[in-house]
């Protein structure tokens, strides 16, 4: 008897093996690709193309339209979190049908743009070439998006940290978006250009401090610092989020009836925080202030329903937080099919 695609069908596995005189798996699978030769190219093997495709994401908040830009992702040390408790991180990883992460926890970085109608606004810029090769894919997905650098009117910068400023201009000083106006918050600008704050903290902290004034520095001429809680433009409000930087800031897009709250750096771990928000970074300038920031929003945005947009949520970083019990959960929004 030949073995046939339809007996291979109609047979079960071993009947078939017997069929074709042959009991191992390996015999079985030699005579499928036997047979593949004989009906040509309708089995055809297409190589694997092993890269992820555009980190690129669009929605709509009433009128706004954003467009959610992945930079890339690193693993972090599980020493940044004092709290890391291995036990619990895999409880949590399986509660969620997570891959169990290896010794290190793996986080997204995600940029946006929002057209508000007559601005395109760049919100944060990832790390560039700061993290290794994972990183800094924000130019190659704003060329996916249709985004030209030159078109972003503004750049609005959630705090002053490697991981959100360094993709706004190149190591030798030139704005990469040389029409862009620099929004960021005054107390986060003082802080880092402080020398005498800067004296007390540690040498990577004064080493970030450098790097964030050299990106910054191309656009001091048209930057504007904001002072208070309020709309910047149209449709986009800054909210003061302080303790992962003194200027950690919120902007919450409302449009149409709609909300959402990009928080930056409210939560850094996707699987982790939401569950546990008594989990502080290392990086946080004040870890019991982000804390607290950090419970207070997610108590807020729980119970006004409000959808939040993460600099290090999942990509594209945008869902909801339900509470449960003392603490929350997330869930992640699902795709958008019209903008
Ligand atoms: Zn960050």
């Amino acid at each position: 008897m030949t073995l046939t695609r339809r007996n291979l069908l109609r047979g079960s596995l071993k009947a078939v093996g017997a069929a074709a005189g042959v009991t191992a798996g390996a015999g079985l699978l030699s005579s499928v690709a036997g047979e593949r030769s004989l009906i040509g190219s309708s089995f055809a093997a297409a190589p694997s193309a092993a890269v992820q495709t555009a980190g690129v994401y669009r929605f709509t908040v009433g009128t706004l339209e954003v467009t959610a830009l992945l930079d890339g992702y690193f693993d972090a040390d599980p020493s940044l979190v004092p709290e890391f408790d291995r036990q619990v991180v895999d409880q949590l990883y399986q509660a969620q049908f997570r891959d169990l992460p290896g010794e290190k926890v793996r986080i997204g970085v995600n940029c946006f743009v929002i057209n508000t109608g007559d601005k395109l606004v760049l919100v944060d810029s990832g790390t560039a070439d700061k993290y290794g090769p994972t990183m800094g894919r924000l130019p190659e997905n704003l060329r996916a998006a249709g985004i030209a650098p030159e078109s972003i009117d503004a750049i609005l910068i959630t705090h002053m940290h490697i991981d959100h400023i360094s993709g706004i201009s190149s190591i030798d000083g030139k704005a990469l978006f040389p029409n862009a106006e620099l929004i960021v918050h005054k107390a986060d600008w003082d802080y880092w250009h402080d020398d005498g704050a800067m004296a007390k903290v540690s040498k990577t902290m004064q080493d970030i401090s450098l790097h964030s004034r050299a990106m910054a520095l191309p656009y001091k001429k048209r930057l504007t610092l904001i002072e208070k809680d309020g709309e910047i433009l149209p449709g986009i409000e800054a909210m003061a989020l302080p303790g992962h930087t003194p200027g950690h800031t919120g902007f919450l897009l409302r449009s149409a009836g709609q909300e959402v709250l990009i928080w930056g750096d409210v939560i850094h771990f996707t699987a982790l925080q939401f569950a546990r928000p008594d989990w502080r970074v290392v990086f946080d300038t004040d870890m019991d202030q982000a804390e607290q920031t950090r419970r207070r929003m997610l108590d807020r945005v729980a119970a006004d329903r409000v959808a939040v947009l993460g600099s290090h949520l999942d990509f594209p970083g945008l869902g909801h937080v339900a509470r449960e019990g003392d603490n929350f959960r997330y869930i992640p929004s699902t795709w958008q099919y019209q903008v």
